[in-house]
């Protein structure tokens, strides 16, 4: 190639490069450090409600003290809410009144499981199971034959909630089973989708009896009896549960260069744990700085703990209060990172993806201007000034990004908490870790990416 080419090239052409080339030796070590702090967060937390717990935990050793209505704020001050168990709210006041906006970092902590339903046990042919319900979008057939745990609350009729975790460490845990290949030739000729229906994902408990033989149930009796040992719950409290069956495979690096992160629940702690590590290690900022880590993002949002709950604006709100600002003025003027995970490219799968627009493992945080599905139906798509303003702070920080798709267009689709924040007048834009195998039951990830949305993150809040 001749030099003026080369030249011509240089000064047109944008410049994608993989995150190896451009990181420096110092970063990676800094990145090696976050991604261990990471996967313990990832092992300490496997349900909305651990890590909202482990995140008060982190808070509280950061300085972070409990928001209370009413409370004065200054800058630099740091508060956090827990709403209901299952969602965090954190802030750092900034130096500027909350009438000029607040820098907020959207994730979810909430994953694709099974959920127990609310009459879960039964016992077949002197098996005993638990019925669950699957909760996100799952892929059935990956969710059999892997070992898994059992995980959550029982609320009694009294009040007392009783925490559960089964299947810890070296104890017993638990299975969904699978046909057998001699006996699955008309289950292998049906569709992936179809070839374990949702009513089959029932998870083995138990197969011994008690009590004299002749008697019906002695499987399921015997049980109830370990669980009432245990926590001192009957059958009926069930009904107040909420019971979740997750992997029990802890985090682990991936590849001979273990330049890579295998783990149930990246999606979407990875994003998470990016803006939780960011709040706390940013010094006074300009705006007040939020991280927002919600619930039930993978069924839409809803509900109290959902992006869509007022909880948000009230505790936006409450902070406005104490500066007397409108929280319609602070949220016009405020800036969200919807921070969620996004497709990586698989080269296994070429077929979904559209190369040019795809987000690559090791080639930083990805952006997505837009979700959606079809004519981008349900994204919030971003304004182009948005974008701009991203690009800027990523670009001033050093932090290595790319912007994508979530694969071929009319291939599939999908959502965020985006659009509810821009819902809200807030200027919201996705971004965060590409993810290859989202939503299985064991997801990778890069440590480049995982540390590059860490410091997107921190790069918003000091914005
Ligand atoms: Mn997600
Ligand atoms: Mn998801």
């Amino acid at each position: 190639m001749s030099e003026v080419m080369k030249e011509r090239k240089e000064k047109l052409f944008a410049k994608a490069k993989n995150g190896y080339d451009v990181i420096s030796e110092q970063d990676k070590a800094a990145m090696e450090a976050y991604c261990r702090l990471y996967r313990d967060f990832l092992d300490s937390g496997k349900t909305e409600r651990e890590c909202a717990l482990r995140t008060m935990q982190l808070a509280e050793e950061r300085g972070f003290v409990p928001y209370r209505r009413g409370m004065e704020l200054k800058a630099g001050d740091k508060v956090y809410t827990v709403n209901r168990g299952k969602s965090v709210m954190l802030a750092v006041i900034g130096k500027k009144s909350l009438s000029e906006g607040a820098h907020i970092v959207a994730a979810h902590i909430d994953a694709p499981r099974l959920d127990m339903k609310p009459t879960p046990l039964y016992e077949d042919s002197e098996l005993a199971y638990f019925k669950t319900h699957y909760y996100g979008g799952i892929r059935k057939y990956q969710w059999v034959t892997i070992p898994l745990e059992l995980r959550g609350v029982v609320a009694l009729r009294d009040g007392t909630v009783v925490h559960v975790a089964l299947g810890e460490g070296d104890e017993p845990k638990f299975v969904i089973n699978d046909l057998l290949p001699h006996l699955g030739a008309e289950q292998s000729k049906k569709p992936l989708g179809e070839a374990i229906p949702g009513e089959s994902l029932n998870i083995l408990l138990g197969s011994e009896p008690v009590g004299e033989s002749g008697e019906s149930e002695r499987v399921k009796l015997h049980v109830l009896e370990k669980l009432h040992e245990k926590y001192g719950i009957i059958e009926d409290d069930f009904a107040s549960a909420e019971l979740e069956a997750v992997p029990a495979a802890m985090s682990t690096d991936i590849g001979l260069d273990a330049s890579m992160i295998g783990a149930y629940g990246h999606d979407d702690r990875v994003c998470g744990y990016a803006g939780l590590q960011a709040i706390f290690d940013i010094d006074v900022p300009e705006h007040t700085a939020v991280c927002m880590l919600a619930d039930k993002e993978e069924i839409g949002s809803m509900g109290v703990t959902g992006m869509q709950s007022a909880a948000f604006d009230t505790f936006i709100h409450d902070l406005c209060d104490s500066q007397n600002v409108l929280l319609r003025e602070c949220y016009e003027n405020s800036f969200c990172l919807s921070a969620d995970v996004t497709a990586a490219y698989d080269p296994n799968f070429a077929e979904v993806y559209e190369k040019r627009n795809s987000a690559r493992i090791n080639y930083g945080i990805g952006l997505c201007k837009y979700t959606g599905a079809r004519g981008k139906s349900g994204a919030s798509d971003a304004g182009a000034e948005t974008v701009a303003f991203v690009r800027r702070v990523l670009d001033d920080a050093g932090v290595i990004w790319q912007i994508a798709e979530l694969g071929k267009v009319d291939a599939g689709g999908g959502g965020t908490v985006a659009q509810y924040m821009a819902n809200r007048n807030i200027a919201t834009l996705d971004a965060g870790v590409p993810v290859l195998s989202m939503h299985a039951p064991f997801e990778t990830v890069s440590k480049l990416d995982c540390y590059m949305t860490y410091l997107g993150c921190k790069a918003i809040y000091e914005a």
